[in-house]
């Protein structure tokens, strides 16, 4: 039986490189419809993609920047503590050892959601927690083969059900949809450009910070 009374723990993960509004409403937004406790959780090594441009000291410095002077929104550095790639089922583990049978739930924009039939022991992660979808302007929704249907591998499920059972569910997140990404934040930085509004003021009043990505 799930401990109904604590609230969920939602994690999103990502390269952060950088972090950007468009990490911050979806973590904060997740973390309202789910009432839940959420914690960002920057990726060492990404399996599926090219390295990031900052290091991970780097973006662990502009994650803590940008979360500065909340409580609501944590960081979490586990993956960037242990050695080689950071699988996700493998922190879902972790977690899960950690925290009994408190809801946990895998948070995914929805263009990585597509995504996951690539991943690492993709299957086994439903094993471990709720994977929560959250609206992501220009990705292709692609909810199949893993909910429904005969090869379904978990159960659709509004938000609020996610509380109820520790994992296994999936359900769409609808968030505001904000068209930003790490990569257009990177082109504007690099071409001298400052994208004042699509990045947390923390992380503007240190311009230091943001001196990987500049161009020349
Ligand atoms: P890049 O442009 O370098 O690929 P990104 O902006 O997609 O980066 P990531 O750190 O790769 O950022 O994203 C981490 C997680 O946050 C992913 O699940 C991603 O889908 C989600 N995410 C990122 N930006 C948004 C956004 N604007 N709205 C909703 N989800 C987002």
């Amino acid at each position: 039986m799930p401990n109904i009374h604590s609230k969920p723990l939602a994690i999103l993960g990502g390269t952060f490189d950088p972090v950007h509004i468009g990490h911050l409403n979806a973590a904060w937004e997740a973390a309202e419809l789910l009432d839940a406790d959420v914690r960002l959780m920057p990726a060492n090594v990404p399996p599926h993609r090219p390295p990031p441009v900052a290091s991970a000291q780097q973006r662990v410095a502009m994650l803590r920047a940008a979360l500065h002077g909340q409580s609501r929104l944590t960081l979490d550095t586990r993956e960037l503590e242990r050695e080689g790639p950071s699988y996700t089922v493998d922190t879902l583990a972790e977690l899960r050892a950690e925290q009994g049978d408190r809801p946990l739930v895998l948070l995914l924009g929805e263009d990585a959601f597509a995504g996951l039939p690539t991943w690492h022991r993709w299957r086994e992660l439903f094993d471990l927690a709720h994977v929560g979808v959250l609206t992501r302007p220009g990705a292709e929704s692609a909810w199949l083969p893993v909910s429904g249907g005969q090869d379904g591998i978990c159960k659709v499920a509004a938000p609020t059900a996610l509380r109820e059972a520790p994992a296994g569910l999936i359900a769409a997140l609808p968030i505001t949809p904000l068209d930003i990404s790490a990569t257009r934040v990177r082109e504007l930085l690099a071409s001298g450009l400052t994208p004042h509004y699509l990045l947390p003021s923390g992380l503007l009043g240190n311009p230091a910070l943001l001196a990987p990505y500049a161009g020349g």
